[in-house]
């Protein structure tokens, strides 16, 4: 195992989340008398770089193939894209013969937002979702981005004004290839655009459930300029944005290009005073993350004990993470109740607890409702209420809270 920024080979591994399936690995019925395949989900701080990563990647194929994440389902992702376009379309001035790409693009919901501008667009996308994207005329490239890839797309398209990968720059398992090809892609003046979980939100509000099999690095800033040097290319702004708990949206550029922004700076030296550097809050984390655990397994056996019934709020691909590190005998929850229509009647990877209809929850009245995506806590509370549920709401973590 190599840091993938800085090639170092030694680590401090922190915390063992256990042998898990890939998150979004969800089960037909006609599946669950089949073994499924684990694989070891560990997070890693590399004390040369700074860089905190997974120390053992699953191959790609094994993990991106039967993607049953839209984009388009979920409202807060579709503002924040809507947003980020009519910025960047602003900032850097965008005409109908500049040339977006977006990377890892999905049902084209992103892309969809160039549109009314006639800004020339391409998705390159190799899950199942991009077949979504080509029913709504998005031009998409149903590939895995890579240097080749990028060299044909500038033979057959030109060199792109804007490159946006959002939710995958964490994710990609050929870094430097992937980096190489931005670079070989962008025109002189173009902006590399990404958004990606930020560690030091995870790190604050303990989302160990952030971490996934998908999700190899947990991106601070002090790394990435590390690697951005390293393809002559250079982070010119940051802001912290707030999807998926708290994420990083960054900026970059050839080297020289455009004016370097003090928020960079001023965003290492909250990361330093937060001790993102250190392995000893590494350890802290984890040992919080254990004790987590351990809060939310015993209030739920003893509520059960009690004859109470706990089920869980939606199906994202961190309550996978959360549901089999918690795991308990019988299930943590006895079902997890979804709108979407392309998790119901499907079963949660490793736990196997069954996903049925929202409605479910209504009809039933559990005691308990145990919150996935803690996160849009505020936004989700008020509408399951309002829509009838007279239960509890258990809020996991940072530290188990009940509504
Ligand atoms: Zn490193």
């Amino acid at each position: 195992m190599h840091c993938f920024i800085c090639d170092n080979t030694t680590f401090f591994n922190f915390l063992d989340l256990g042998h898990q399936p890939p998150s979004d690995a969800f089960l037909k019925s006609e599946d669950l008398c089949k073994p499924e395949a684990t694989y070891p989900l560990e997070l890693c701080f590399c004390e040369t770089c700074g860089l905190v990563q997974l120390n053992h990647i699953v191959p790609p194929e094994k993990l991106f193939v039967d993607y049953v994440y839209n984009t388009a389902t979920n409202n807060s992702l579709k503002v924040n894209f809507y947003n980020l376009v009519e910025t960047l379309i602003e900032r850097f001035q965008l005409k109908n013969t500049d040339f977006a790409i977006d990377i890892g693009s999905n049902d084209g919901t992103l892309l969809s937002n160039y549109v009314p501008y006639g800004v020339k667009i391409l998705g390159i996308d190799p899950s199942s979702s991009a077949q979504l994207a080509l029913k709504n005329n998005i031009p998409t490239l149903v590939d895995f981005f890579s240097k080749t890839v990028a060299m044909q797309v500038e033979k057959k398209y030109g060199n792109a004004k804007i490159i946006t990968a959002t939710n995958v720059f964490a994710h990609v398992n050929k870094l430097n290839d992937f980096l190489a090809g931005v670079a070989e892609l962008l025109t002189q003046d173009g902006v590399f655009v990404s958004e990606s979980g930020y560690l030091l939100d995870m790190i604050t509000k303990l989302q160990y459930d952030a971490v996934y099999h998908e999700h190899l690095r947990y991106y601070s800033l002090k790394p990435l300029k590390m690697l951005f040097a390293a393809h002559g290319l250079e982070m010119f702004d940051a802001e912290k944005i707030s999807t998926h708990g708290g994420s990083i949206r960054i900026y970059a550029a050839k080297k020289g290009a455009h004016k370097v922004l003090d928020t960079v700076e001023h965003l290492i030296n909250k990361e330093e005073a937060a001790g993102l550097y250190k392995k000893e809050t590494y350890a802290d984390f984890a040992e919080k993350a254990n004790q987590n655990k351990i809060s939310i397994q015993k209030f739920i056996s003893e509520q059960r004990g009690m004859g109470k019934r706990v089920v869980g709020i939606g199906a994202p691909a961190k309550g996978n993470t959360l549901l089999n590190f918690c795991a308990s005998n019988p299930g943590l929850v006895d079902y997890l109740v979804e709108k979407s229509p392309l998790k119901i009647g499907l079963f949660a990877p490793g736990t196997r607890i069954p996903v049925v209809p929202e409605s479910r929850l209504f009809v039933d009245q559990p005691e308990y409702a145990l919150l996935l995506s803690w996160n849009i806590a505020d936004e989700l509370i008020p509408k399951i209420r309002g829509a009838g549920y007279k239960g509890k709401f258990i809020i996991p973590t940072p530290a188990v809270i009940i509504v």
